[in-house]
This record gives C-alpha cells, sequence and structure tokens, in this order.
C-alpha cells in the first residue's frame, strides 16, 4: 500500500490536485478539513466541538483527527493506497501516523509538498471564498490566524520528513494541468 501526505500551506490546491491523482493511482483521498465539515454540517457533537475551533482558524486536538483516520484506514477496501490531505498537521499527528502504519508493516511512501509563495496564499483564499462559501476562508483575521498557525505548528513537518527522506517539493504556481503534471512526474517514481 501506498500513504502519500499531500502537503502545503492552505490555498495551495491541495484539494484541488486531489481528486486526479486519487483515480490516477486508485487513492482513497481523506481530507481531515473536509470530515470536520461534514460532521458540522451533520450537527454531531464531535462536529459542534470542531466548529468553534475551526470557524476561528485553530486546530482541532490532534486525537480527534487521528481516530478519523484510524477509522477510515480500517474501513476502506479496495484501494492501492491513501491520499491524506490536511493530516498530519502538527508533529505529534505525524508521529502518531507512523506509528499507526508500523503496527501494520507499513510506513509513509512520500510527503508531497505543494509550494506557493505567502501572497499567492491570500490571492487563492479570497478567490475560494466566493466560490466555496467557507465561513474560514471569509474574514481576513481568521485566514492570518490559519496562515500563523501553519508556519508554527505545521511547517515544521518538513523538517521532519526530510530526516525521513520521504519530502519532496513540488511547484504550485501556474495552471492547474501545470501543477497536475508536475505532480504526475513525480507519483509516476514510487
Ligand atoms: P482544511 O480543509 O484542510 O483547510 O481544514 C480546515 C480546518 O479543519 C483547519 O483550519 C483546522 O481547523 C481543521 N483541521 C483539518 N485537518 C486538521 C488536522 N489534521 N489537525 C487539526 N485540525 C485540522
Amino acid at each position: 500500500m501506498k500513504y502519500y501526505i499531500l502537503f502545503g500551506p492552505p490555498g495551495a490546491g491541495k484539494g484541488t490536485q486531489a481528486g486526479a491523482m486519487a483515480e490516477r493511482y486508485n487513492l482513497c483521498h481523506i481530507s481531515t478539513g473536509e470530515l470536520l465539515r461534514s460532521e458540522i454540517a451533520a450537527g454531531t457533537e464531535l462536529g459542534k466541538q470542531a466548529k468553534t475551533l475551526i470557524d476561528a482558524g485553530n486546530l482541532v486536538p490532534d486525537e480527534v483527527v487521528e481516530s478519523m483516520i484510524e477509522a477510515k484506514f480500517r474501513s476502506t477496501k479496495g484501494v492501492d493506497g491513501f491520499l491524506l490531505d490536511g493530516f498530519p498537521r502538527t508533529i505529534a499527528q505525524a508521529k502518531v501516523l507512523d506509528e499507526m502504519l508500523e503496527k501494520h508493516g507499513e510506513s509513509v511512501t512520500a510527503c508531497l509538498s505543494i509550494m506557493i509563495p505567502d501572497a499567492m496564499v491570500h490571492e487563492r483564499i479570497s478567490h475560494r471564498a466566493a466560490i466555496e462559501g467557507r465561513a474560514d476562508d471569509a474574514r481576513p483575521e481568521i485566514v492570518e490566524n490559519r496562515i500563523r498557525t501553519y508556519h508554527a505548528k505545521t511547517e515544521p513537518i518538513i523538517r521532519y520528513y526530510k530526516d525521513a527522506e520521504k519530502y519532496c517539493e513540488i511547484d504550485g504556481t501556474g495552471s492547474i494541468t501545470e501543477v497536475h503534471d508536475r505532480i504526475f512526474h513525480l507519483m509516476d517514481r514510487f
């Protein structure tokens, strides 16, 4: 089984690229952000707790997303691997993921990191806010907080996967097709 991590700042295009990647390589795409948004939409207890944190641009507790991921791993059949989008987002989550996979004799295949400059992060998010209507995209101070959180808590993951020699960086600027060609070129190697 392949276990890919799709990494990058908010607005880098992870969600946009994930569908084509999942289809081409028969992967189950797991977006923790989307899973949390469906919990909110369904009005579950978990959704209610997550909503306050998400709407403020903060992360939900590690244990919440870790158990979501584990449940998905357990219930998904018939795929050649998984594409993790928005997870791990902290070093603690990255370590737990390694432990989860190790138990089954598996490991992370690669961390595919889509990189765009900070200025483009703002541009892309305000564009998406107009299309998708996500509450956490709409207010500039919330977007700022998510970018701060990314730099403080999520960016250190880059070092973690570099040390494990699993880090691959992709230039996320340009058209959707240009970016997915770069990604496919890289993934064909694994
Ligand atoms: P995303 O759709 O990936 O931008 O995620 C939207 C929001 O969901 C984030 O700003 C966090 O509040 C929450 N979230 C998603 N994934 C995680 C994660 N792995 N750890 C903690 N919070 C998460």
